[in-house]
């Protein structure tokens, strides 16, 4: 019988290591939305999962964009009239404009001026900024320096170059009994910021690789793609694979103290929403779950009206709402290996209440079954509960969640309580049609 094959145990603290030493790992590279940045970090990913490396053609269409040139960057800097280097690329990549055109000029400060960039209320922050769709050159800097700056001339430089090339993303697909999918999406355009960027694509990794070691109910197809343009690439270019998606998420921001945040579907009513709410609801900790919104990651195009895909996207501090966002001190102090695998955790339990999810049907409808007879009952506890309550509402237009929920009862006392009666045959699985006619 019936028994889910898919059942994985999960040591957090063990897990939330792991995902820890891969963001160090890909923290130092410097990433952008096209460029051997993305290829290196795709390339560090391919020692976990075998995922398979797309290349985008710059120019090519998709929707209302144009995939832009490829970026790459070897050096940069600015000197002073002592010939010292006052910003480095080699210290932060974070010190270059994302994006930047290259130059090689000597100006006076007042011309250098335009091009700096800092966060005058976190003085000792580097701020990461971008330039993707208007050409520029930049170097983002420390507020506290910027102040430092002496009147004179400057050299810059940036080695760079903005060039024909591809816009790079990885997948990773896992065939399971049912070609419906599961997406599983992270961005990888962000140079060395940890929790912004790195903790998704590390966390996806690590569940990809985890997924893979057992046989699934689902197919799963996870992506690794550059922010915005990526999403529409990969969307533009599987028009009709993305109506497999029957459960969706993206991931960021997963590994700061803060509490696990849910953003509801576009549809808000989706599986993925009641099953993401579940599971925080009976985890123990504390959560926050808010409603779609057109802005944030790349949730904002799967769930862009021509798609209106059933993808949420699951967080702890919510983007913008933590002052490191977007800084330098998104580093590897900001994200911490408890709250990693907390929230590999949670993922975790999302996919296997997301597995184990359907409608059974109660086999005897006509009043109970008699439970005592077959040893299913003894005194009412929790477990009794959860039988009759499988029992009543097993008429094929309620699923186990459904019924967990209404219950008040977790997911897995639900599904325990389905398995037994099967195995009494006092339940089947829902084929679609009711057997109570
Ligand atoms: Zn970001």
């Amino acid at each position: 019988m019936t028994r889910p094959h898919y059942d994985i145990t999960v040591n957090p603290a063990e897990k939330g290591r792991e995902i820890y030493a891969l963001i160090k790992a890909l923290y130092p590279i410097c990433r952008s939305i096209t460029g051997n940045g993305v290829r290196q970090t795709l390339e560090m990913l391919q020692r976990y999962i075998p995922l398979k490396m797309h290349e985008v053609p710059s120019g090519t269409e998709v929707f209302d964009w144009t995939v832009p040139r490829e970026w790459n960057i070897r050096d940069a800097y600015v000197k002073n009239s002592r010939g010292e280097k006052i910003i480095d690329f080699r210290k932060s990549n974070l010190h270059v404009l994302n994006y930047s055109i290259p130059v090689h000029r000597i100006l006076p400060l007042e011309e250098l001026k335009p091009h700096l960039f800092t966060l005058p209320e976190y003085p000792d922050w580097i701020p990461y900024k971008t330039s993707y769709y208007r050409e520029n050159w930049g170097f983002c800097m420390r507020h506290r320096d910027y102040l430092g700056l002496e009147d004179g001339k400057y050299e810059v430089f940036i080695d760079s170059s903005l060039e024909n090339g591809f816009l790079t993303y990885g997948e990773f697909y896992l065939k399971g009994e049912e070609e419906s999918e599961i997406l599983i999406s992270s961005h990888t355009c962000h140079p060395s910021l940890c929790n912004d960027n790195l903790s998704g694509v590390a966390l996806a990794t690590l569940l990809a690789r985890q997924i893979g070691m057992t046989k699934c109910r689902y197919s799963y197809r996870f992506l690794f793609i550059p922010g915005t343009i990526g999403a529409i690439a990969w969307l533009a270019r599987n028009e009709e694979k993305a109506r497999t998606i029957k459960h969706g998420l993206v991931l960021t921001g997963l590994g700061d103290p803060g509490k696990m945040t849910y953003k509801r579907s576009r549809r808000g009513d989706a599986d993925i929403d009641r099953v993401v709410l579940h599971v925080l609801r009976h985890s123990g900790r504390p959560y926050h779950i808010f409603d779609f919104d057109p802005y944030g990651y790349d949730e904002r195009q799967y769930c862009s009206p021509g798609f209106d895909l059933p993808v949420g996207r699951l967080s702890r501090t919510p983007y913008g709402a933590y002052p490191e966002y977007h800084t330098s001190a998104d580093n590897l102090d900001f994200v911490q290996p408890e709250s990693l695998g907390e929230s590999f955790s949670r993922l975790v339990d999302i996919v296997r209440l997301l597995e184990g999810n359907r409608a059974y049907v109660n086999t005897n409808p006509k009043c109970e079954p008699q439970l005592g007879k077959r040893g299913l009952y003894s005194s009412i506890g929790e477990k009794e509960r959860a039988l009759l309550w499988v029992l009543n509402l097993s008429d094929g237009g309620h699923d186990l969640l459904s019924i967990a929920d209404r219950s008040g009862l977790p997911f897995a006392s639900i599904q325990e309580a389905a398995f037994l009666l099967m195995e009494n045959y006092l339940l089947q699985p829902w084929t679609g049609e009711s057997l109570q006619k």
